[in-house]
């Protein structure tokens, strides 16, 4: 068996992962005597490497809400506390690749809306043009 590699270790070191990673990679933890070596390894190297770009952009990029969280993120559906993890990784860490995405988002959304206004609008038009009496025939 394989274990969490690295990546993911790291992503846990970060507090990245969503529930379901982290409850595997802590029975994994829990299991693994080397895998708590290299855990311990890892925060070593970690700490060390802290302030390199790499680590930083890896750092950031993990800690990055998923796309379907930004879009909730738009919609103001979010728990309070993930809303505004949201908006300080947006707005206080300003990330580019999360600022492209929720652009995106916007622009899917505002046509989304678009879309079910014309339809409702046409719906509207059909609907009306049942309700409206046949018109008469002339009379000859
Ligand atoms: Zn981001």
């Amino acid at each position: 068996m394989n274990g969490p590699n690295r990546e993911l270790l790291l992503a846990y070191l970060d507090d990245a992962l969503d529930e379901m990673d982290t409850h595997v990679v802590e029975q994994e933890l829990r299991a693994s005597e080397p895998l708590r070596q290299q855990l311990r390894q890892l925060m070593q190297e970690r700490d060390r490497g802290e302030h390199s770009v790499g680590a930083i952009w890896r750092r950031q990029r993990l800690s990055c809400p998923p796309r379907d969280r930004l879009g909730s993120f738009l919609l103001g559906v979010l728990d309070d506390d993930v809303q505004d993890y949201v908006q300080f990784h947006l707005q206080t860490i300003g990330c580019a690749y999360c600022l492209a995405n929720l652009a995106d988002l916007q622009t899917q959304q505002q046509d989304a809306d678009g879309q079910v206004k014309k339809r409702r609008k046409r719906y509207f038009q059909t609907s009306a043009g049942l309700l409206q009496p046949p018109e008469k025939k002339k009379k000859g």
